[in-house]
């Protein structure tokens, strides 16, 4: 007698929290469906293309302290879909000093997104995340779990549901069907950033590739990190940069319109970098929940009994390395 092919898991997001999650359920022959929102991949390691210059406007480089996420690194820096990355990034204080800041750094190539692409490679071709499918809500009873999506379309019956999206988005889907785990994911605290993009034909490069910007009185700058995007491994080389705002300011301006904000970051990224020439191009993208400042220490959300879970770097740390580990865990607890 044939057993009945299992039913999918359902992973809501393919960034890398659900990436991670589909990689080592796939790999033990657990069929999985992936939806995405986004038009492309990348989630928050995206990559925002424009003007001809090319913006790491999300993530900027991951750091590796997990054994298991290194194994993953190394084999994508192998096959060319990251590199290690030794700019000279420095820390920028308030008083003018500059202080080198020394990580072991890794990028993708040719943008941030070039590692989720790379992780998307590794997934069996029916695994592969089906962009454009944004999840309004999920319906059903334990072993039959049914995705309403925005198109009106439903997807379904999904033995188990994974849920890798920012918290407030997973807390939102949870809600009639896990309330439990819906007011733990409602508990991680994230915060928005603002990104500027500026673009220039060509630029006096400031001495340094990329900036934090700390130091005394760092809570009352706007801007907490500059890099030169154009210098990363295996870009163009031409003069594009991204200005991130500190978690607080953004906060504070969450409501700003683009204008106001611009009117405040341009001339914080002429200060610190000394480039007072007029971008080419010039764009504000929105986070709205950008890097959790209060994360969970759960590691992972998982309901057995129910076949849901959450994941993501909201369960853990803000770093992208902490929502490849989420995933990889909540696979783990569920049997991967
Ligand atoms: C501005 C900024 C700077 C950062 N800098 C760094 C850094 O330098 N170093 C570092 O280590 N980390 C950094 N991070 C954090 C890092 O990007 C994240 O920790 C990591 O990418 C999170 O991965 P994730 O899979 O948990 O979530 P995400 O990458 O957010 O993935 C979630 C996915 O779910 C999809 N989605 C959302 N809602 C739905 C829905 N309803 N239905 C279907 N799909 C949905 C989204 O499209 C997305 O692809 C930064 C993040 C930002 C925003």
């Amino acid at each position: 007698m044939t057993h009945p092919t299992p039913l999918p898991t359902a992973i809501i997001g393919a960034g890398l929290a659900g990436l991670a999650a589909a990689l080592a359920l796939s790999a033990h022959g657990l069929p999985v469906t992936l939806f995405d929102a986004g038009t492309a991949p990348g989630g928050r390691l995206s990559t925002h293309r424009a003007g001809g210059w090319r913006f790491d406007h999300g993530g900027q480089f991951l750091t590796v302290r997990d054994a298991g996420f290194r194994d993953v690194m190394g084999e994508l820096v192998g096959d060319g879909h990251a590199a290690p990355w030794m700019g000279h990034v420095v820390r920028l204080s308030a008083d003018g000093s500059v202080q080198p800041h020394v990580v072991e750094r890794f990028v993708g190539l040719p943008g941030m997104d070039g590692i989720i692409r790379g992780l998307i490679a590794r997934l069996p071709e029916a695994a592969r995340p089906r962009f454009g499918s944004r999840v309004t809500a999920v319906t059903g009873t334990p072993g039959h779990w049914h995705l309403a999506l925005a198109d009106d379309a439903q997807e379904g019956p999904f033995t188990r549901v994974v849920i890798a999206v920012p918290a407030p988005l997973a807390a939102r889907l949870l809600s009639l069907v896990a309330p439990a785990l819906a007011t733990r994911a409602a508990q991680a605290v994230m915060a928005p950033c603002r990104a500027l993009m500026l673009g220039y034909g060509a630029a006096v490069l400031p001495p340094w590739d990329a900036a934090f910007l700390g130091g005394a009185g760092a809570e009352d700058r706007p801007l907490s990190w500059i890099a030169h995007d154009g210098g990363k491994p295996g870009r163009d080389g031409r003069a594009g940069f991204i200005a991130h705002a500190a978690p607080a300011w953004s906060e504070r301006h969450r409501e700003d319109t683009d204008d106001a904000v611009i009117t405040t970051l341009l001339p914080a990224f002429r200060a610190a970098t000394g480039i007072t020439a007029e971008p080419a191009f010039l764009a504000l993208h929105h986070w709205p929940h950008a890097l959790p400042t209060a994360p969970l220490s759960d590691g992972y959300l998982w309901d057995a009994p129910l076949g849901l879970g959450a994941c993501g770097d909201w369960c853990l740390e803000a770093r992208a390395e902490a929502a490849f580990v989420s995933g990889a865990r909540l696979a783990a607890a569920m049997g991967a």
